[in-house]
């Protein structure tokens, strides 16, 4: 049994918001580790491997969160996923995809580019430096309202049905897959797609994403004769390299959501219990485990693989430092805490 990598968690600096309202910043990181929550009625320290605080830059959580070893594992077969998770606003999109996803018309400085570009760009430089041949293709989904839709398929949104089959598990039904060879391609499928899901999510609520997102990368190496004269070759390997952008929790009373708004984040809410009850079952020790309930929500069957079976998965917590969002960052770290005891045989 293997312990994936452990929750890193990355601190994102005060916004100029938070700074012109005069929040006052409650979350330290002590250097070792630890993260340090302070704030009138509450004292709380959280011991973690890794801690980027708000001075971390981007290339320094690719390189310290282990998302290059995740790259690699991808490479040799394995089912890799990378998940953000926090509240909304604390720095899940920007950490996976950097600023590019917040403004249309500006592509990001290179060295403000997110784990997701950084990796692309691991993987192409990967695949030519080894003799293997890889074929890589890439699909892009978002779970919006418990409904799955393509963001890569042309023409608005539609609902795809979540299947279960004993070879495959859940998968889901008539999933575009784009092949792509250059850096250029795959950095304009994920434009695309992220530009879609802003779209869809722009009509309710103009800051936030209300889905959870998930690009998937398919690495498929091919089997590479060794010996031409004997023939004897290498067997063909299929890995997946798995990016999760999960939408915020969001307390419905809090930000004064109703009807329609209150159903999303009812939903939004309800796939994250999902998730975290999944992630607390898995953390018992595996004599003492019961059924883990992935069918509970969209969310939890397309991760069940990555979760429980034979992946392997880094999570990134993400949280802001401010006092105004003091509980939603506790409930994060204790989140986080929980996750930390999960393993899988991959
Ligand atoms: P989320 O996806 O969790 O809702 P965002 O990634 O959109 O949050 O981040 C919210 C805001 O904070 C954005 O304006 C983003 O640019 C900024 N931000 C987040 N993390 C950082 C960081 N590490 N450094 C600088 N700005 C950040
Ligand atoms: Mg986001």
């Amino acid at each position: 049994s293997v312990s994936p990598s452990p929750p890193a968690i990355r601190v994102r600096p005060l916004t100029c918001t938070e700074t012109r309202r005069g929040d006052r910043q409650v979350v330290h990181s002590l250097g070792d580790g630890t993260v340090h929550v302070s704030a009138a009625r509450h004292d709380a320290t959280f011991g973690f491997s890794t801690v980027f605080d708000a001075g971390a830059s981007q290339e320094a959580v690719f390189e310290g969160s282990g998302m290059r070893q995740l790259v690699e594992l991808a490479i040799d077969g394995f089912s890799c996923t990378v998940f953000a998770f926090g509240q909304t606003g604390s720095g899940k999109t920007y950490t996976l995809m950097g600023p590019l996803a917040q403004s249309e018309t500006q592509p990001a400085a290179p060295g403000l580019l997110g784990l997701m570009q950084r990796s692309f760009a691991c993987l192409l430089e990967q695949s030519r430096s080894r003799s293997s041949d890889l074929a890589l293709s890439a699909s892009y989904l978002e779970i919006y309202n418990e409904q799955v839709r393509d963001l890569l398929s042309p023409g608005p949104p539609c609902a795809l049905p979540l299947r279960w089959s004993k070879t495959r598990g859940f998968y889901v039904e008539n999933q575009l897959s784009v092949d792509f060879e250059s850096l250029e391609a795959i950095a304009d499928l994920l434009l695309q797609g992220s530009q879609r899901r802003r779209t869809s999510a722009h009509a309710l609520n103009r800051h936030s994403s209300r889905s959870h997102a998930l690009l998937t990368i398919h690495v498929r190496s091919r089997a590479v004769s060794v010996h031409p004269a004997l023939g004897t070759a290498c067997p063909s390997k299929q890995g997946t390299l798995c990016f999760v952008d999960l939408a915020g929790s969001e307390r419905v009373k809090e930000t004064g959501s109703s009807g329609e708004l209150s159903v999303e984040a009812n939903n939004i809410n309800r796939s994250l219990l999902a998730l975290g009850h999944c992630i607390s079952l898995l953390a018992k020790p595996r004599g003492k485990r019961t059924h883990i309930p992935y069918r509970d929500s969209k969310l939890t069957r397309l991760l069940a693989r990555s979760l429980g079976g034979s992946g392997i998965t880094l999570m990134v917590a993400c949280i802001s430092p401010s006092s105004h969002c003091l509980s939603e960052t506790l409930s994060t770290l204790h989140y986080a805490s929980r996750a930390r005891r999960v393993t899988t045989r991959p």
